[in-house]
């Protein structure tokens, strides 16, 4: 019996550390509320080489100082793991390397069992939490999750992609960006930087680079208007073509055509509380604005043109890609000749970018999964925190539009 309760080793079969290593000592610090766990090696016993990989190394010396390894809780106990690592002499290549441990990654400070645990609770909440419940320090944490997710990105497969869609989103209230690409087959987010910028294209473009991926396998990008998309797409990619987004399109008729309203609205009070009558499609108004909008719509307002304005380019796009041209100019000659000026700053700032607007009807590219994906990124934003730095707020996207599972992915 005496033998049988020394052999059995709860701490040893719960942790399942692999041969040559056991457990030989534990203690239970009640004050520091620790529990100790002391391993080693048995006498004898040969590693492979980390080098090369040749089995059979003999040990040559061993470290003074043990190394530590948080691990997983013991109940109300943290448990930290001791040994003292042992480096061998391999006979292949004649390095001394210090044996690689099953247990944790190299130079980690946590067990492997305890770094996929901060990992399983840093998808669910925030970080800052996390660090709270575990009684780390956040910058640990973050490093572990950083380590995680670019191992998952490296693994993320480009090799195909030929359609990005891209968009930027503020990270901070201030006015500092990250932009966002996006493979629209996988719906994948592909590449993530800090900026707004053309700048923002050329680290794409340096990314493919970096996976072999060449830029001309690029067709398409899908993008709002802005200037710095524009001509960073044409510098880094000349060979793509640009879709700009049709629900940016509408936006900025609706931006017009709710200038139009505020101007008149001085002159027509009826116009009052009648802003959202203009902004929202038919189907989605109450009641109430629905009589506002049948008692406004006769009278004759020049926001209820640049309203008729807005519908007719709506309409554009449900109509067939052979007459879109001529449909397009017939609604530019129109609103230019509109005497309502922030209706003809919209039609020649449109004309100016017609080929992108129309080239929805041959791509069919639009950001609206770049809506959904920018919803996750304001949850990545409330999990990340106080993230400390935007190379860890980009972490956080990654893992959480992707729905990365790190442990697996890494
Ligand atoms: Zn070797």
């Amino acid at each position: 019996m005496k033998d049988f309760y020394e052999d059995y080793n709860v701490f040893e079969m719960a942790l399942e550390i692999p041969e040559p290593w056991y457990v030989f000592h534990h203690e239970l610090a009640k004050e520091e509320k620790t529990l100790h766990i002391y391993i080693e090696y048995r006498k004898g016993a040969e590693f492979s080489c980390p080098n090369c990989g040749t089995s059979g190394c003999k040990v040559q010396d061993i470290q003074d100082q043990d190394r530590t390894w948080r691990h997983l809780d013991f109940w109300q106990y943290q448990t930290i793991l001791h040994a003292r690592m042992p480096r061998v002499k391999c006979e292949s290549c004649g390095k001394i390397r210090t044996v690689l441990i099953d247990w944790a990654r190299p130079g980690a400070g946590f067990s492997m069992l305890f770094e996929h645990h901060v990992l399983s609770l840093m998808v669910e909440m925030p970080v800052a939490a996390v660090a709270r419940k575990v009684g780390e320090h956040d910058t640990r944490l973050w490093r572990v999750f950083k380590h995680y997710v670019d191992k998952a990105v490296e693994n993320i497969d480009v090799s195909k992609v030929k359609s990005v869609a891209m968009d930027e989103t503020s990270r901070t209230r201030g006015h500092k960006y990250v932009t966002l690409f996006v493979d629209t087959d996988t719906k994948r987010v592909i590449f993530v930087t800090t900026g707004k910028g053309a700048d923002v294209l050329r680290e794409f473009c340096q990314f493919l680079d970096s996976k072999g991926v060449p830029h001309t396998q690029i067709k398409d990008f899908c993008s709002d208007m802005s200037p710095s998309f524009i001509s960073g797409i044409e510098e880094a990619f000349p060979e793509a073509s640009i879709t700009f987004d049709k629900f940016h399109v509408m936006k900025m008729v609706n931006e017009a055509l709710d200038k139009v309203r505020r101007q008149e609205q001085a002159s027509q009070p009826e116009l009052k509380d009648s802003r959202f009558v203009w902004l929202k499609n038919q189907e989605n108004l109450t009641e109430k604005q629905k009589n506002k909008y049948a008692k406004l719509k006769d009278m004759d307002l020049a926001t209820g043109r640049a309203y008729r304005m807005k519908l007719s380019l709506q309409k554009m796009f449900t109509k067939s890609a052979v007459i879109s041209e001529m449909y397009f100019e017939e609604w530019y000659n129109w609103a230019i000749r509109s005497q309502l000026e922030p209706m003809i700053k919209l039609a020649q700032s449109l004309k100016k970018h017609k080929d992108g607007i129309l080239r929805w009807f041959t791509t069919k590219m639009t950001n609206g999964l770049l809506e959904g994906i920018n919803s996750l990124v304001q949850a990545a934003k409330r999990k990340a925190r106080g993230y400390r730095s935007p190379e860890n707020f980009i972490a956080m996207i990654y893992a959480t539009v992707n729905k990365m599972d790190l442990i697996k992915e890494s």
